[in-house]
């Protein structure tokens, strides 16, 4: 699929009217490329003026040329850059050229893709790239540059060490059957591989954050009619960090609107339908907002203070899995004061939409809930494939456990072992197949 010997070249970055355009050239004719443009032989590292001209001698533009000769690149390739006014025509005609000079056109995400295959970034890296560009909220930025860094894909390699470590001490028990039996037993072995699964589970727990703060929360509002959903959500979206977004093609009945706070995505769905079927419609009603729930990280349960038993009893009717938040609205009625409590290990808010107060509670819950509160030092995104892939290395480290210290196993330890370190290689990209690197490259832009 890559073949090192081509030429790619693209846009890199067009921001029209008033901003630098970039065009990034990778391969072994990019330095062909800058000569032709300059004249002469650029030099590594060196911001040229240059006039760039078109194959007539006519000029195109006037502007900068850097020239990275490999291995010293994003790509690892020999990269040429033009850096130009950003008009598309002005950068349409500068692709053009470099067509002309041998380049093709670069597919998405291929830059980063060459840059993975030569070995400059591994894939957990790669994708960061990615997070970065697409990052939602400042902190999704940090923790996506850390990402790149390689601050996630350290503790992945520091674990695999640990991983191999025990293979090795295992697989030379395998090899003496008449002592395996006491090597299989040693206290230091069991410590080592407790060590190993606690650090798994740090590291899984910290991915899940780390998904989180890639993709934002889903956060899924629901309630009875009137106990003031909308007014909740709109008073959020008051609120200077928010966007508010139309999501068009979805049904007033189910999805009426949406904001994305900080990163965080609020949806609110009419859950009048959360109750039984009556008909039809109200079948669909209830298909849709159980549909919401089950994408959603949490359901935020509004209820009327004043009615709060009737609307806890919707909370049984709820679908399992996403975490629950239970807010008390219209506290102002009652003369009540904001507050927070947990009841039946459910966070419980006092607060009220129309006078605004205890808000700062509900954003406070939600900011905890999408990682972006605890997004300090350390944090690093991450993205589902590396939850799978960790959740796989848990389930195999259980195994092996069990195979050791139970069965006392060692064929059987090690088998799972190896399936550890197979897991935590698919992160980092040791034992990813072509088919699904092609599937993570291609979400990329172009030029990436
Ligand atoms: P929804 O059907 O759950 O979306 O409820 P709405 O947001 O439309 O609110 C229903 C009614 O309750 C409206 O008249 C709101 O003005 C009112 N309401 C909403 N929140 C509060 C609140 O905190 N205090 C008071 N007093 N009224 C509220």
């Amino acid at each position: 699929m890559n073949s090192a010997a081509d030429t790619i070249a693209a846009v890199a970055s067009a921001p029209g009217a008033g901003g630098v355009g970039v065009l990034r050239v990778s391969g072994p004719h990019a330095g062909a490329i800058a000569r032709a443009f300059l004249g002469r032989a650029p030099t590594p590292r060196h911001a040229h003026y240059a006039a760039f001209r078109d194959r007539d001698r006519a000029l195109i533009d006037r502007g900068l040329l850097l020239w990275f000769p490999a291995p010293h690149s994003y790509t690892g390739e020999d990269v040429l850059e033009l850096q130009a006014h950003g008009s598309p025509v002005v950068l349409r005609l500068l692709l053009a050229c470099c067509l002309e000079l041998g380049a093709r056109h670069a597919r998405p995400g291929e830059f980063s893709e060459r840059a993975f295959l030569n070995g400059k970034l591994d894939l957990a890296q790669a994708e960061a790239v990615a997070d970065l560009i697409a990052s939602g909220s400042e902190a999704a930025a940090r923790a996506a540059q850390r990402s790149l860094d390689g601050v996630f894909s350290a503790r992945v390699h520091a674990l695999t060490e640990a991983v191999i470590g025990l293979r090795v001490w295992i697989e030379a028990a395998i090899d003496f059957p008449e002592e395996e039996i006491d090597f299989l037993a040693a206290p230091q072995l069991a410590t080592d591989l407790a060590a190993i699964r606690a650090d798994l589970a740090d590291l899984l727990a910290a991915a899940r954050r780390g998904v989180r703060l890639a993709d934002g929360l889903h956060v899924v509002i629901v309630g009875r009619p009137n106990v003031g959903k909308s007014s909740l959500l709109n008073a959020l979206a008051a609120s200077e960090r928010a966007i508010v977004t139309d999501i068009a093609g979805t049904t007033r009945d189910v999805l009426r609107e949406a904001i994305d706070l900080d990163g965080i995505a609020l949806t609110l769905v009419d859950t009048a339908g959360l109750r039984e079927a009556g008909d039809a419609v109200e079948a669909e009603g209830i298909r849709r907002a159980r549909a919401e729930l089950e994408r959603a990280d949490l359901a935020l349960l509004v209820s009327d203070d004043a009615h709060a038993d009737a609307d806890l009893a919707l909370l049984a009717g709820l679908p399992p899995g996403a975490a629950q938040l239970v807010v008390h609205n219209k506290i102002d009625l009652a003369g009540a004061t904001p507050h927070a409590q947990t009841l039946d290990g459910r966070t419980h808010l006092w607060l009220s939409a129309r006078s605004g107060a205890g808000l700062d509670l509900l954003v406070a819950e939600l900011q905890r809930h999408a990682g972006t509160a605890e997004a300090g030092e350390g944090a690093f995104t991450a993205r589902a494939r590396h939850v799978a892939a960790l959740e796989r290395a848990r389930d195999h480290l259980a195994a092996a456990d069990d195979a050791l210290t139970v069965q006392r196993a060692g064929e059987l330890a090690a088998e799972e072992l190896r399936q550890v370190q197979h897991a935590l290689g698919e992160i980092t990209g040791e034992f990813t197949p072509d088919d699904l690197l092609g599937a993570i490259f291609s979400s990329f832009c172009i030029g990436k």
